[in-house]
């Protein structure tokens, strides 16, 4: 009852427009959400160079990571361009007004692009956490409101378990987005998770999930604390990438 009159008394105040064409009931019309195209290739998540499918390592990388274990995702699948239509519009109110109804178009966008890249089906999903101060902060925690979406979406019929409690941010960091080096975004997010009851992810395949990834330096630290508390294969889901140049 309460949550009725508050969406009622909120949506008087605040009527709700489509960011594509100013609808008024709608975040994203259909006809807008439509037009929002996924990525139609990936590329190896290593090299960035080569094109490849489902963003999973190209050859030589495979070997180079197998040979100095320094990649321990198996892919990066990457939905849609950040700047494409409005992605980073969607991202921002959704991370920063605290649009939690963002997560069904954005989490639309991940599963479309999912199932086009005909992606393994994984056994659990993790969204990236934030350190417990943040999401105090913030209130949530955006990559657990998409992972969430697609824990019952991503296949008909399967709900896939979404893990929020193993992997854990302990210690908080510089934002990444504050840091313009690639070596010192991997230095800053060294050590920063830890995983808590490995039982839990033992032997099993998991699929990452965050909103967006720049350098994937956060992807991957994450991915390295899960493989050696014993996970099996990790990829990661992102919405979009933004450009970064690696200097
Ligand atoms: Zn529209
Ligand atoms: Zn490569």
């Amino acid at each position: 009852m309460f949550s009725k009159i508050k969406t009622l008394i909120l949506d008087t105040l605040f009527p709700i427009y489509c960011l594509g064409c100013r609808q008024e009931g709608f975040w994203v019309c259909e006809e807008c959400f439509s037009q929002i195209e996924t990525l139609p290739f990936q590329v190896c998540p290593r090299c960035e160079k080569l094109i490849i499918e489902g963003g999973k390592l190209c050859l030589r990388c495979k070997q180079l990571s197998l040979k100095n274990k320094d990649f321990p995702l198996e892919a990066i699948m990457v939905s849609s361009q950040y700047a494409a239509g409005g992605i980073s519009k969607m991202i921002h109110l959704f991370k920063y007004n605290f649009i939690e109804d963002l997560k069904i178009p954005l989490g639309r966008i991940m599963v479309k692009s999912f199932i086009n890249h005909r992606i393994p089906l994984p056994d659990i999903l993790i969204p990236v956490p934030l350190h417990p101060r943040k999401l105090r902060q913030r209130g949530f925690n955006q990559s657990e409101l998409l992972a969430d979406f697609l824990g019952e979406n991503l296949a008909p019929g399967i709900n896939f378990p979404v893990l929020k409690n193993v992997l854990i941010r302990k210690r908080s960091t510089l934002s990444q987005m504050k840091i313009k080096n690639y070596r010192e975004r991997r230095k800053n997010i060294q050590g920063a998770f830890t995983v808590f009851q490995p039982e839990e992810i033992r032997r099993k395949n998991i699929l990452l999930v965050d909103d967006v990834a720049t350098t994937g330096a956060t992807l991957l630290e994450c991915a390295r604390v899960l493989k050696s508390a014993g996970a099996r294969k990790i990829s990661a889901l992102v919405v979009a990438r933004q450009e970064f140049k690696r200097f």
